[in-house]
């Protein structure tokens, strides 16, 4: 009995597996990147009858009570056979209780995704629907990442458009997010009313914020589980901005920033464990081959902190990197793979091809080494 327990309870064979007969004596269970295959006598005998009690409405008792022309061990060894080869789920697992029927209907493929890595087919929706996501920016990215977020199930987003962007919609914001109609609105209004189109199933709040310091962004950020830069140009004094109320908050944040050809993601940061935005910056000067003009292009964003200069870009561009910035988020929030802390992915739009870098962590960062200064002495000649 013990081993019956750890068996699913209605077991269900998991239905994005083919199954594929293969001569009398063989049958292949096949799905993208997995092929199971069971051999033997059985499987012109028993397996014929016992697949189509696994479909997840008989408990295994009821199952070989339905097959007692077939010997009752043979049945179990079988189920447990095919439960060990993974073809198997637990269809008595109940949807967790905050979910509707329309989410549940709404998140089936992505239940049957997440079915492939974890045993509790609902688990990391219901993880997903319980975080906190703060998305500053709502220019190409920041619009495409919200969809995105959205449409996976991210219970409450907060999206902020910034100074630095058109207030207004117009032509330039046309493509998949807004359209013709939107002309002259109000693009945060237009843009809660479009996520609430896409899913009324979350909690989400677009608002406008000039951003003068990080004392701005400290109260947008309180509980939240990640903070998302998306900057559709260069933005060093927003990026520094972030960085700072986010390790004041310990906050977890990644920026992501088109420059040119290429698209930065990252480093996701996670504060005072892995490198911050200081270290990266500070690394990335350390290889700067133009140092001294690089320095003066700095003091000149920093002195005109609502520069907008943008080299242009193609319109799938945003999307991209914002479908990029989702799949972060996913490893980030489940365990579908391990979060990308201190990774910097570097896309090349003509390419295309997505290049990683390691972002190190500075032992003696201004910004969030945790190391004393030491003490200066001071050596009296006589
Ligand atoms: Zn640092």
């Amino acid at each position: 009995m013990e081993k019956i327990r750890k068996l699913p309870t209605k077991p269900k064979i998991k239905d994005f597996f083919y199954i594929i007969p293969m001569g009398e004596d063989k049958i292949q269970f096949r799905t993208v990147g997995t092929i199971r295959i069971l051999k033997g006598k059985a499987v012109s005998t028993l397996i014929p009858n016992l697949l189509p009690e696994l479909n997840g409405q008989n408990t295994i008792s009821e199952v070989i009570l339905r097959l007692k022309s077939f010997d009752e061990n043979t049945v179990l060894s079988a189920i447990r056979l095919m439960n060990e080869r993974g073809l198997l789920e637990d269809a008595s697992i109940s949807p967790p209780s905050g979910f509707s029927p329309q989410e549940l209907e709404r998140y089936q493929n992505q239940f049957k995704f997440f079915c492939h890595f974890h045993p509790d087919k609902f688990a990391w929706q219901k993880l997903l629907k319980e975080k906190r996501v703060v998305i500053f920016g709502l220019e190409e990215i920041g619009c495409a990442l919200l969809m995105n977020l959205s449409s996976l199930g991210i219970g409450k987003i907060t999206a902020i458009g910034l100074q630095t962007e058109n207030e207004i919609i117009d032509e330039r914001d046309l493509g998949t997010f807004f359209f013709e109609e939107d002309i002259n609105k109000e693009k945060t209004i237009v843009a809660r009313e479009k996520i609430r189109e896409i899913n009324p199933n979350i909690q989400v709040d677009v608002i406008r914020k000039d951003i003068k310091s990080s004392k701005d962004i400290v109260p947008l950020i309180e509980r939240c589980d990640l903070v998302i830069l998306c900057n559709d140009a260069i933005n060093i004094p927003l990026c520094r901005l972030v960085n700072e109320a986010c390790l004041e908050k310990k906050v977890q944040w990644i920026n992501s920033s088109i420059e040119g050809t290429e698209a930065l993601i990252g480093p996701l940061i996670l504060p005072y464990e892995t490198a911050c935005y200081t270290c990266y910056e500070l690394r990335r000067k350390g290889n700067e081959k133009y140092f001294e003009e690089y320095m003066a292009f700095e003091k000149y964003l920093i002195d005109n902190p609502n520069s907008n200069i943008q080299y242009g870009s193609l319109k799938f561009f945003g999307n991209l990197v914002a479908t990029i910035v989702a799949q972060i988020v996913v490893k980030l929030f489940t365990n579908i793979g391990s979060a990308d802390y201190g990774k910097l992915f570097i896309v090349n739009m003509l390419t295309p091809k997505i290049e990683v870098e390691e972002v190190l962590k500075l032992p003696i960062c201004p910004t969030c080494s945790r190391a004393k200064p030491r003490p200066k002495l001071w050596l009296e000649m006589e």
